[in-house]
Parts: structure tokens; C-alpha cells; sequence
């Protein structure tokens, strides 16, 4: 422990009687020079230790959590089905046994039957687990405001004007639908090969629309959740509700909705049950309040035609690879903030670009961008481009690692 630094020495004043009055005022202002001195002194000291408090501070800080964390044992997760006048009955997950069990008066106050709740060995409950912090939300993505607008997007104007008409209009406007006295599309089902801004589109009409985005992607539900899809779904649906309005975005669909096969097998078993959740979530949908569902998928020709029929994604809307003038604009949207030297020529890399998609026309402009850089210039010139394009073809023919990173 380091001893606390010793206090300067206090000045003294001592003014002889004899003095002259110039030589006491000499004296007095030889005093205050002291005086201002030692202040100067103590104030170092008081930051010093000022500092080292909040140093402390952390610290002690840092070791209550670790403790914390080495003292709380695991906790079991369960469903508060119903708050009681004697306590909560809670359903534990897994085995389903359900117990009365207590909860201390201010963690009750915040409790509702239906909540995810952490129980400990006796079953007490001591903690409540929203639903973004739920392990089974993880998997799903909430972003209460996107940022992606309608002008990020390069090349769908066509495919931007009818989510317009299905999503965004039954959200801002629903008692045109009511007044004409018909049921707003229900779904929309984006499909088209991967990168050409599927995710986009179902973000920018939440941004616009000011409603919460939810995501989650269909190989989730099957890879990580083995067992736990349908209720997952279920969970997803709640989750929606309760941030309603809100566009449900679900990515992958074919993972959990592919045709029907004859084999037999377990997992087959477990993902038709997730679709048949899916499907009876989809059904009732209408009783849910501002929610609009918004699938995508690389695989339509796999889907389940279960999937396609009216009142579920009554609206397909192909998002296809972008034409030459698409690309251009993609290539704009994308190098918009770049340094970019007189010769690029954008027009020209519209046209060297066919069969690339959104997402290998951003790589390109990140990776022009890159060689710029290791080049030690700051604006990026045709030739980075050229090298770009040449890169990002070698690994759109051997797919790995992601371009910027390859
Ligand atoms: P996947 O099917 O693989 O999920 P996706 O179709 O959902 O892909 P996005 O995630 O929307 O594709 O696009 C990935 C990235 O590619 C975007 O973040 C964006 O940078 C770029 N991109 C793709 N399409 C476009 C587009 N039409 N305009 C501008 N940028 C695009």
C-alpha cells in the first residue's frame, strides 16, 4: 500500500512590530507568495489522490462483480405462469414441473404471468429475463431503428415500390384497408439469389415506417435450437407483439419450410413441426395487431407451397440480380463517400461487372478502397478498381473467406 504523500509545511507570518509599513507590505507579499505555493502543492496532491480513488473505485468495482459471478450459482429457467397472493407459480423448463414458489416483493412488482424467469436450486426466483436477454431471443435481432433508408438501395426500384404498397402501406394506413373493407397482405416473401438486398429492403421499410425490426434467420431455428423451433417461433411471434408495430423479418425460410420429403428421420420431424408453428402463427396473425411478416429466401424453388397460400405470403416478390444500370447505381450508392480520383469511371465498371451481386458490388468498392490505402494514397483510382474486380471474381469462383478479409 503506498503511504499517503506528506503535507507541505504550513508558512508561517510573523510581522515584527518594528517594521517599516514597506517592509511588512515586502513581507505579506513574500507570505502570500508561500501561501500560493503550498496551494499550488495541495492541489497536486488532492488529484493525485483524486486519481487514485477512482482507481480503487474500479477496482473494488471489478472484483464485486467477480465475486458476484463466482458466487451465483447456475439457475434454472422457467415460465411464471401466474402471480399468486402466496407467491408465483412457475413452470421449470425441460421437465415441466410446476412449482409455488416465492419472490421477493420488488422483483414481483416487475413480474408478469407469462415472463422467463431464472430460479435457483430451491426454486426461488431471482431474476427475470427479458425477452432480448432470453438465450432463445439471442438468436433473433432487434433493432429498434434501422438505418437503412430507400436511397441505400441500388437497382429495385420496382421490387421498393411493391413493399411499399404491401408493408408500409397497411402500416401507416390501415384504415384505408378497413374502409375498403379488405384484409392487408399478410406476408411478403422477397426471393432472389443471395446478396442482392433482400435484408435491406425488409430494414429500410421498417426505417421508414419508424416500426421495430426484428430478424432472425431460419438455419437458427434448426441448427441451434435442436428440439425448440416450434416454440421458438412461437417466442418470435410474442416478441413481435410485444414491440408491436413491428416487421417480423425472417431470412432463410427454406430451412425451416422446405417441401416435404418422405424421409423419416428426427430432424425432418423437428423442422415440420417448426413449419406447422410457423404456419398456425401466420394463420392467426390478423388477432396479433401491427405486425407484418417479411420473408426471404435463395431457395423459392424448395419451398413448401403450404407456405404460398392466400392469407400467408399472398404477395412474391423477386429480387433478382442487378441489371448494368442497377449495378451503376450500386456502385454510386457504395463508393458515395469515397476520395474517388477523375478517372473512375462508374459507367464503365457497371459494365465490367455482370453477374455480380449488392453485396460483392459493396466488397468491390471496400476492396478499391484497400488498395488505395496499401497503396499509402487517399484517393482511389480506376486501377484499384481493376485489381478489385479481378479479386472479387477469383473469389466469387472459389468461395472463402469474405473479400474484404481475403
Ligand atoms: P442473403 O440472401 O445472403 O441474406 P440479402 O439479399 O439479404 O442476402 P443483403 O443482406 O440485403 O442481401 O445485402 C448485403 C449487403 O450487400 C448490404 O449490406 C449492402 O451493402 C449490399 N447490397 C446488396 N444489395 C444491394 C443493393 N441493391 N443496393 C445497395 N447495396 C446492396
Amino acid at each position: 500500500m503506498s503511504r499517503s504523500p506528506s503535507l507541505p509545511d504550513r508558512p508561517r507570518l510573523d510581522l515584527d512590530p518594528e517594521l517599516t509599513p514597506e517592509e511588512r507590505l515586502e513581507a505579506l507579499r513574500d507570505h502570500y507568495g508561500d501561501v500560493l505555493q503550498v496551494n499550488a502543492k495541495l492541489q497536486q496532491q488532492l488529484e493525485s489522490a483524486q486519481h487514485r480513488q477512482t482507481e480503487l473505485e474500479e477496482r473494488v468495482d471489478r472484483l464485486e462483480r467477480e465475486n458476484e459471478t463466482l458466487k451465483s450459482a447456475s439457475m434454472y429457467v422457467a415460465t411464471a405462469e401466474e402471480l399468486l397472493d402466496d407467491g408465483v407459480l412457475i413452470k421449470q423448463h425441460g421437465n415441466n414441473q410446476e412449482v409455488l414458489t416465492e419472490v421477493s416483493p420488488s422483483l414481483r412488482k416487475t413480474l408478469e404471468a407469462g415472463d422467463r424467469v431464472g430460479i435457483d436450486d430451491s426454486f426461488a426466483v431471482q431474476t427475470r429475463l427479458d425477452p432480448e436477454t432470453d438465450a432463445r431471443a439471442q438468436a433473433m435481432e432487434i433493432d429498434e431503428s434501422p438505418d437503412v433508408t430507400y436511397e441505400d438501395i441500388g437497382g429495385l426500384e420496382s421490387q421498393i415500390r411493391e413493399v411499399r404498397e404491401t408493408v408500409e402501406q397497411p402500416l401507416l394506413e390501415s384504415g384505408q384497408f378497413e374502409a375498403v373493407g379488405i384484409d392487408p397482405p399478410s406476408g411478403v416473401l422477397l426471393h432472389g439469389p443471395p446478396g442482392t438486398g433482400k435484408t435491406m429492403l425488409a430494414k429500410a421499410v421498417a426505417n421508414e415506417t419508424d416500426v421495430t425490426f426484428i430478424k432472425m434467420a431460419g438455419s437458427e431455428l434448426v441448427h441451434k435450437f435442436i428440439g425448440e423451433g416450434a416454440r421458438l417461433v412461437r417466442d418470435l411471434f410474442e416478441l413481435a407483439a410485444e414491440h408491436e408495430p413491428a416487421i417480423l423479418f425472417i431470412d432463410e425460410i427454406d430451412a425451416i419450410a422446405a417441401k416435404r420429403t418422405d424421409s423419416k428421420t428426427s430432424g425432418d420431424a423437428e423442422v415440420q413441426r417448426t413449419m406447422m408453428q410457423l404456419l398456425s402463427e401466420m394463420d392467426g396473425f390478423e388477432d396479433r395487431g401491427d405486425i407484418r411478416l417479411i420473408a426471404a429466401t435463395n431457395r423459392f424453388d424448395m419451398l413448401d407451397r403450404a407456405l404460398l397460400r392466400p392469407g400467408r405470403f399472398d404477395r412474391l416478390i423477386e429480387v433478382p440480380e442487378p441489371d448494368r444500370e442497377g449495378r451503376h447505381r450500386i456502385i454510386e450508392i457504395h463508393t458515395e463517400a469515397m476520395n474517388l480520383a477523375d478517372g473512375v469511371d462508374l459507367e464503365a465498371l457497371a459494365g465490367d461487372t455482370d453477374g455480380l451481386s449488392g453485396a460483392e458490388l459493396a466488397s468491390l468498392a471496400t476492396e478499391a478502397g484497400m488498395f488505395a490505402i496499401r497503396d499509402d494514397r487517399t484517393t482511389v483510382e480506376m486501377a484499384d478498381f481493376r485489381t478489385a474486380l479481378e479479386k472479387v471474381r477469383d473469389e466469387d469462383e472459389a468461395p472463402g473467406l469474405p473479400v474484404a478479409f481475403a
